[in-house]
């Protein structure tokens, strides 16, 4: 059994059993005995099953996100829009099985005709950050396609995805079509890359994790995607509405306590407006409120654990801070909002992925150095642009290497739009028109018109 604890209270609330490899097995047998039916599923039913899946979620918005806000610590206005976004994401995906439509390519002597045809069973691996919608972005486009999916919620985390497959069966949802796993990584999420009936491993996680996967899955050329770290430049040019883009830089790298691999967690300003935007920013990070998450007003939660507090104060015990907001003391894994002056690129905590709540800030000269410094990273996932030059806005957007970027906004996830990372931020796409493909392969069958 692992025991659950709440991050806000640092308290064990509940504990959930740790499966072995002979569990795990036997489970992915089953959901590989369940792809013979869930593939022959008719397209209209497979979606209306999704259809009711999501209306399940539905109903049940208030208690999936009560749970993660006891599991997550993450903000009840947070976890709302989390559970929200399950529901979207499968009634987005529902609109998929009949519209899996393969091709007929000319030839001669007869008709040739493709397959969008389902892999098999896939395996959902997910991080403790955002339990609820990253594993909705791997099952529901694996399910509209055909696929059985068996799941791995993070240790720390697994009550939202339990919780899910169970309304799963609810909704109707045949067994052993989507199978939730609570376990360790190195035993459930590894047999799923070892064990031959999984045809595709959906890795959502740390870097150094997903680079073992992806050697792991090689040995069987199984199919991987690999959502990973991230270390997003926020790049603020002297002619942007400074007042508003200081007003949103605080939520995009201390939303969830900035354990979000989207933090935009460098900031670069032009250094005509360095000081005016280091000025304007204070109030606004001194003001985000910090607080129990179950309240409403909540804009930040604590840290996931103990461990996860003890990481994010390392690199903020030598560095140069600017300031700081406020965080509630006593109990629970509380850490305040943290802005870092940066004084070279060499700085730890510029360079690697902290994944809590502190913003590192340097000053650059023009477009050519933004640029330069945005892409002096392994990593690739996210970013904002503020400007009000259009033609600055659009080459530094076709110059920054990352997956997904914003102007003027610090959106990045809409479930219908593609969302991956490029470098070492990961391989693949999730969400959108064209995540479903990646969960089939192309048949192509020649039919003679000879005979
Ligand atoms: P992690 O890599 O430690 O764990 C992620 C998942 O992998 C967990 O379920 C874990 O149990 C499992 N796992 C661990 N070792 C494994 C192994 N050997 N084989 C198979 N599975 C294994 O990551 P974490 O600490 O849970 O999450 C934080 C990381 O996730 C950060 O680096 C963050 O940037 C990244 N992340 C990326 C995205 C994205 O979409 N790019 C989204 C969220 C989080």
């Amino acid at each position: 059994m692992t025991d659950l604890i709440n991050p806000a209270t640092g308290t064990v609330f509940t504990s959930v059993p740790s499966l072995g490899l002979e569990e795990t097995d036997a489970a992915i047998e089953r959901a590989h005995r369940a792809f013979g039916m869930w593939r022959r599923v008719a397209p209209g039913e497979r979606a209306e099953l999704l259809r009711r899946f999501a209306a399940m979620v539905d109903t049940h918005v208030d208690e999936l996100a009560d749970l993660e806000v006891r599991n997550s610590g993450h903000t009840i206005s947070n976890a709302r829009w989390e559970a929200g976004n399950v529901r979207n994401v499968l009634d987005y995906y529902a609109g998929a099985p009949e519209r899996l439509s393969g091709r007929q390519i000319p030839v001669g002597g007869g008709i040739d005709v493709t397959f969008h045809e389902p892999l098999g069973v896939v395996g959902v691996i997910v991080p403790w950050n955002f339990p609820m919608p990253i594993a909705a972005w791997g099952f529901a486009p694996a399910l509209a396609a055909g696929n059985t999916v068996v799941l791995k919620p993070a240790e720390l985390t697994p009550l939202t995805a339990i919780r899910l497959a169970e309304l799963a069966r609810e909704a109707g949802l045949p067994p052993d079509v989507f199978t939730v796993l609570p376990g360790k990584g190195s035993v459930v999420g590894q047999r799923f890359v070892t064990n031959p009936a999984v045809r595709k491993v959906c890795f959502t996680g740390s870097t150094a994790v997903g680079k073992s996967i992806m050697s792991g899955c090689a040995e069987q050329v199984k199919r991987v995607t690999l959502e990973l770290g991230g270390k997003s430049a926020n790049i603020v040019f002297a002619d942007a509405d400074l007042e508003r883009a200081a007003a949103a830089a605080p939520a995009s790298v201390f939303d969830n306590a900035g354990q979000d691999c989207c933090a935009r967690s460098r900031l670069l300003i032009q250094e005509s407006v360095y000081d005016r935007f280091l000025t304007l920013l204070q109030p606004a990070v001194q003001e985000f409120r910090v607080e129990d998450p179950s309240l409403p007003s909540a804009e930040m939660g604590p840290l996931i654990s103990a461990d996860q507090r003890a990481t994010v104060a390392s690199y903020v015990c030598d560095a140069d801070v600017a300031f700081a907001g406020h965080a509630p003391a006593g109990d629970g894994w509380w850490f305040p909002p943290t802005v870092l002056l940066a004084h070279s690129t060499e700085d730890r905590h510029w360079r690697e992925e902290v994944f809590g709540p502190v913003l590192s800030v340097l000053p650059f000269r023009d477009e050519a150095e933004a640029i330069r410094l945005a892409n002096d990273t392994e990593y690739g996932l996210s970013g904002s642009i503020w400007t009000r030059d259009l033609g600055q806005a659009l080459r530094v957007s076709q110059a920054v290497e990352t997956g997904t970027l914003s102007v003027n906004s610090h959106s990045s996830v809409r479930y219908w739009t593609p969302f991956g990372g490029v470098k070492q931020s990961g391989l693949g796409r999730e969400l959108g028109p064209d995540a479903l493909l990646s969960f089939t392969d192309v048949k192509n069958v020649f039919i003679s018109t000879d005979c």
